[in-house]
């Protein structure tokens, strides 16, 4: 069951119904317009991860300006978003389980479905599952993009021609090209440093796919990369697709990246808020909110608030925030409404089962997480 309706086409910002996931549509259009025009014309594709925001009117959006298709990390969340028109998707994830593959198969009846693989026992799972749903798997082979996470290991080269001469002549599969993904390396505050991370995993997926072709096997897509690399990966050009997802809300963590000159990187806006009402000023500088664990994922920090640099978010309980006010600055009163920038937004958004689009103060659309709760 979902939860009733924060707010009402045309209501007011200040009378949505707290806890509320709000976007902030000039923002988040902003961020979509800036993503497109970076990869535009540079001879890349850019395929949004639509984990962030599990969305079929975010996805709409991405594909309008002029997405390939989407990344999601689930085959529900792939399911989810059919709604949204798209006609290729990439579960960039290890679909494993011969109940999963079916699903994925059923998928790849519906729309062109790419997956990854890295071990031959799971290619053998994937292929025998396409061969009896009647359908084609594309492929793309992980290699390790230097967090030694899901990807087949730098200098695996023997590993690397043996899988991918596998899928190629799997039936049911077709060999694209190889995926290349270092989430923690986003979030390296530091442009040289963060430059240097992107630099060394388009290295490695660059001599992955001189192998593969000097071997005959086919590597068309290279596709990998985030909101922290995206200025790298577009100079280093050996991605052919990038996957970005966080930009389109961004949140407190990516906010702390920096770019060349030291400053927080600009190029895309705070879209996303957790809408939140003061329900109780216990002592001298100390108030709660209506907002805690249930609304926010606190795995990268606590939340910020906006426009009031004075007030930490100190504390959250299952149901409740805790703010205190610094001496300098007025402690918000009771019934007083405050937005959070969430610290972590993907899994916030996976929260909520409304997304409040506001327009100048206004609500304009309530949009469901189409995808929320999508684990499978
Ligand atoms: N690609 C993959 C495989 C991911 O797991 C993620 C996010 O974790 C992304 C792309 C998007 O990264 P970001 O949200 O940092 O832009
Ligand atoms: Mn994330």
């Amino acid at each position: 069951m979902t939860s009733p309706m924060p707010a009402r086409i045309g209501d007011p910002l200040s009378r949505v119904q707290t806890p509320a996931l709000i976007v902030d549509l000039d923002a988040l259009d902003a961020n979509i317009g800036a993503m497109a025009a970076h990869v535009r014309g540079t001879g890349q594709v850019l395929r949004p991860h639509a984990k962030t925001h599990k969305s079929v009117e975010v996805a709409r959006r991405q594909l309008a300006a002029g997405a390939v298709g989407l990344c999601c990390q689930k085959v529900s969340e792939g399911e989810a978003l059919l709604p949204s028109g798209v006609r290729d998707l990439l579960i960039s994830n290890h679909v494993v389980g011969a109940g999963k593959a079916q699903r994925l198969c059923a998928l790849a009846r519906e729309v062109r479905t790419t997956t990854l693989c890295s071990d031959t026992r799971h290619a053998r799972v994937l292929s025998d599952a396409a061969r009896s749903a009647g359908v084609q798997l594309e492929i793309l082979i992980e290699i390790d993009a230097g967090d030694a996470r899901m990807g087949l290991p730098d200098g695996d080269t023997t590993g690397l021609l043996q899988i991918a001469q596998m899928v190629q002549d799997a039936p049911g599969l077709r060999l694209r090209g190889l995926q290349v993904y270092n989430g923690p390396f986003q979030h390296i505050r530091s442009h040289e440093e963060r430059t240097s991370a992107a630099v060394l995993a388009a290295n490695r997926a660059k001599a992955a796919s001189q192998l593969l072709q000097d071997a005959g096997l086919s590597c068309e897509v290279i596709s990998g990369g985030g909101t922290g690399s995206f200025t790298a990966d577009v100079e280093a050009g050996v991605l052919t697709e990038l996957q970005p997802g966080s930009y389109v809300f961004m949140d407190a963590d990516y906010g702390r990246n920096l770019d060349a000159s030291g400053a927080q990187v600009s190029a895309f806006r705070q879209s996303l808020f957790v809408q939140t009402t003061v329900i109780r000023t216990a002592s001298a500088g100390v108030v709660y909110l209506d907002a805690g664990v249930k609304s926010l994922n606190l795995d990268s920090g606590m939340p910020l608030v906006k426009g009031r640099p004075d007030l930490g978010f100190t504390k959250a309980s299952d149901e409740q925030g805790r703010i205190e006010a610094s001496p300098a600055g007025p402690a918000p009163e009771l019934g007083e409404v405050l937005m959070l920038v969430p610290s972590h937004c993907d899994p916030t958004v996976n929260q909520h089962d409304w997304i409040v689009a506001v327009r100048n103060e206004e609500v304009e659309a309530v949009w469901p997480v189409d995808g929320r709760g999508c684990l499978l």
